[in-house]
């Protein structure tokens, strides 16, 4: 590949495709524009102008274009899923690499269980790819946030609170380095840099061409129950929540939300319990006690229904639409923090749309991590997500998430940093010691900063 060679849309020197900005075909500028935004979740697209967008089909091809990145002395950025939303991968004068046309897919190890994946894929993807093995990993509550930027972030996952981080899952990675070199980092080969990968998130000092990930048998049973309530009994489910989320008789996964539930024209808070068994009696014994001490007062309700890991993506799905407009942002909350305070987040969505979640992290937050970058949890994680049309709400919905964040800041020790702005809003994302390393690695391994990091970030 060339660099002087700025054909458009034609198969680029050695093969790899590239779009140029400034040499887009005149007869057609709606090409580079199509490149530029391609699989961006937001409708709201950043304005910012990539020099190029690389169309990659493998790693080798990931390698030329680090490379002539080094020779033009600009820098890369790296789109996989396209889910972050707010549009990193799309960066002023970078060539951006696009990883949704890598032709190799998932492949799965019977005697190890290992699943090897590219970084585009989505979670729904690979919880469909892996039912015939009878396994599951944990992938994103949301069913197609993209598996790179997902797993790099840390990976709040399904039952994130019973299994651990989704990251914890990543055994080796296949990196391309900022000076163009492909690498396998583990526990043993360049454990820096593996350390990295499990938590930097858009920090991350190289290019993941490839995860490769432990897996488990699924769930032999999966129950569901939930409890919908009009928002004027919030005080009481808010109440309720940590009764049963300190002390819980089996592995539950809790999520509360605040939304406008389908069919149900008012705002209500919804209180949904997935339990994960070995048997149905397992399952249902771990759901009893909710049941058992729910408030009054529910407008729907259901208990111990059978579901399953795809079923519980699919019911979600329509809770994160795509061709809409998000502002997203997110908290931890210091531990022992009543849930009363959440009360203003719940109550002020700004579309019937929006949603908030309250997710419990028990009993997971209160061991210890693995030792890796990914390093700040608490027993629960506040996110909130304006979804809306219009461009004219831009920016009553983004004010009205992040008015509440700031004001909820005294209540926190620091947020999760694949769901949120550090444009917007900056916040503790490691703990100190951990973030000191990163740099360090950082340093070491793309020292020039080759590789996007994501905007606002200061490390
Ligand atoms: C509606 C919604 C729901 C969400 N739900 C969840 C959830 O349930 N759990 C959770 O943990 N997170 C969730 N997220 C956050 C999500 O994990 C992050 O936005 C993540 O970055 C998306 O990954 P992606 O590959 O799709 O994104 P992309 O936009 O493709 O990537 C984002 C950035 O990640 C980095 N990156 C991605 N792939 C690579 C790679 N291969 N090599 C190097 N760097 C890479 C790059 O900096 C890139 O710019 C949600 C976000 C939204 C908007």
């Amino acid at each position: 590949m060339e660099p002087g060679d700025h054909s458009n849309t034609k198969p680029h020197g050695t093969g790899v495709k590239i779009i140029w900005r400034d040499h887009a075909d005149p007869a057609d500028p709606a090409i580079y524009e199509e490149a530029r935004t391609k699989r961006l979740f937001n409708a709201h697209k950043p304005e910012h102008y990539p020099i190029a967008i690389a169309f990659v089909k493998d790693a080798q091809e990931i390698v030329e274009v680090v490379n002539l990145a080094n020779q033009l002395k600009c820098q890369v950025s790296v789109r996989a899923g396209g889910h972050s939303y707010a549009g990193w991968s799309v960066r002023d004068d970078a060539i951006l690499i696009d990883m949704g046309e890598m032709s190799e897919g998932p492949s799965f190890d019977e005697d190890t269980s290992i699943v090897s994946i590219p970084p585009a894929i989505t979670g729904t993807e690979l919880v469909h790819y892996l039912i015939p093995k009878g396994r599951v990993c944990s992938v994103g509550h949301c069913h197609d946030v993209g598996l790179g930027g997902f797993l790099l972030g840390g990976g709040m996952g399904w039952n994130c609170n019973n299994w651990g981080w989704a990251c914890e899952q990543v055994l080796a990675i296949d990196v391309v380095t900022a000076d163009g070199q492909l690498l396998r980092a583990d526990d043993q080969n360049h454990s820096d840099l593996f350390w990295a990968a499990k938590g930097a998130g858009p920090a991350f000092p190289g290019i993941v061409t490839r995860f490769h990930l432990s897996t488990r048998p699924t769930a032999k049973c999966m129950l569901s129950s939930g409890y919908v309530y009009p928002i004027s009994n919030l005080e009481n489910v808010l109440s309720w929540v940590p009764k049963f989320t300190s002390n819980p008789n089996g592995q539950i996964d809790v999520l509360t939300m605040a939304s406008y539930p389908p069919g149900l024209d008012q705002l209500c808070v919804t209180v949904s319990i997935t339990a994960y068994g070995d048997s149905e009696k397992l399952a249902t014994e771990a759901l009893e006690p909710v049941e058992d001490s729910h408030p009054n007062g529910t407008v729907a309700h259901w208990f111990s229904a059978p579901t399953s890991m795809e079923e519980q993506l699919e019911v979600t799905a329509p809770a994160f639409p795509n061709n809409h407009r998000y502002y997203v942002d997110n908290l931890w909350l210091k531990d022992n923090t009543d849930l009363s305070v959440l009360q203003p987040a719940f109550e002020s969505l700004p579309t019937k749309k929006s949603l908030v979640l309250v997710q419990s992290m028990r009993p997971g937050s209160q061991g210890k991590l693995s030792d890796m970058a990914l390093s700040m949890q608490s027993d629960y994680w506040l996110s909130m997500y304006a979804i809306w049309n219009d461009q004219d709400d831009d920016s009553r919905c983004q004010s009205a998430i992040h008015d509440v964040a700031t004001k909820l800041e005294i209540n926190s020790k620091g947020s999760y940093i694949g769901e949120l702005d550090p444009r917007a809003r900056k916040a503790k994302y490691w703990e100190d010691d951990h973030r000191e390393r990163l740099i360090d690695i950082r340093q070491k391994w793309d020292p020039q900063i080759r590789i996007c990091v994501c905007p606002g970030l200061e490390i």
